[in-house]
């Protein structure tokens, strides 16, 4: 998962069209009518906003859906109805709220499906202001939405960090250090095996590599500066493709493989640990910001 920007404020047009027709659903609910809930959400200029804001990657699993599959409109808090709570009837005043509107892959949106588990008070009606809805509430970061307290993690929060909820290993799985992160990967399945097997091959492709040059340090053909410059170059071209494109997958699996490089490469070169973590310290001497 990566941190995404969302300006709360600026509704695409096709979505600021269809707030009337909560009022509809609202009357339905309270009239205890059946519900039907519209697609205006999926309109092409929310789709196109929503693809532009997410570079074409999973909020979730930061796949690019387009390459093999098509992507869905996702709700965050899911309009229809809730997961083992058989009496709430779901957010459905949140069907057509921006906020509440995410990129995801057609995976990790069934996997997601209706469970929003929540450690606080849940919300179970649209929020009022005299007898009639108060759209002013509807905002995800609203203090009611915020007290339910979601153990599904979501990426356009302000105060997102992913590297506070996920660690990575080897073998390309993300691993939780909270309960947020733990829920997230267990709710969506992100340990899935393709997602595994995808993120493992950015891993062993650069170790591919790395064992290449140390080889050739230790049959002595190269030298130590020749073996400094090369295994700086494997992290910068790694840190400047990260920069350069915003479409690139897996970016937050990326960016750990720089930061937790001692654990994942050095660790597994005790004979060169010395050489390595030097080179690795001026490495990140120089980038601070990692
Ligand atoms: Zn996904």
């Amino acid at each position: 998962m990566k941190k995404i920007i969302k300006d709360y404020s600026i509704v695409p047009e096709q979505l600021q069209k269809c707030q009337f027709k909560i009022n509809t659903i609202i009357s339905r609910i309270v009239e205890k009518r059946k519900v039907k809930i519209g697609n205006c959400y999926k309109k092409k200029d929310v789709k196109q906003k929503l693809s532009e804001l997410y570079n074409n990657k999973c909020a979730f699993c930061e796949t690019d859906p387009t390459v093999s599959s098509y992507w869905e409109v996702e709700h965050y808090r899911p309009k229809g109805k809730i997961d083992k709570e058989p009496k709430h009837k779901g957010y459905y005043w949140l069907a057509y709220e921006w906020s509440n509107l995410l990129y995801a892959c057609k995976k990790c949106n069934i996997k997601k499906a209706t469970k929003f588990p929540i450690t606080g008070i849940r919300v179970k009606k649209h929020p009022e202001i005299s007898g009639k809805p108060d759209f002013s509430k509807f905002k995800a970061n609203s203090i009611d939405l915020e007290n339910e307290k979601p153990l599904i993690l979501n990426p356009e929060k302000d105060d997102f960090n992913p590297s506070k909820h996920f660690q990575i290993n080897k073998d390309g799985e993300m691993i939780g250090l909270t309960e947020k992160g733990v829920t997230t990967i267990e709710i969506c399945d992100l340990n899935r095996f393709d997602l595994c097997v995808k993120r493992k091959k950015v891993i062993d492709d650069i170790n591919f590599i790395i064992d290449i040059y140390v080889s050739l340090y230790i049959d002595k053909e190269i030298k130590k500066a020749s073996l400094k410059e090369k295994i700086k170059k494997v992290l910068y071209s790694l840190k400047n493709k990260i920069e350069k494109d915003k479409k690139l997958e897996y970016t937050f699996f990326q960016e750990k493989i720089i930061s937790d490089f001692d654990k994942l490469f050095i660790a597994r070169k005790p004979e060169l640990k010395e050489e390595l973590t030097e080179i690795y310290s001026e490495f990140k001497h120089k980038n601070k910001t990692l």
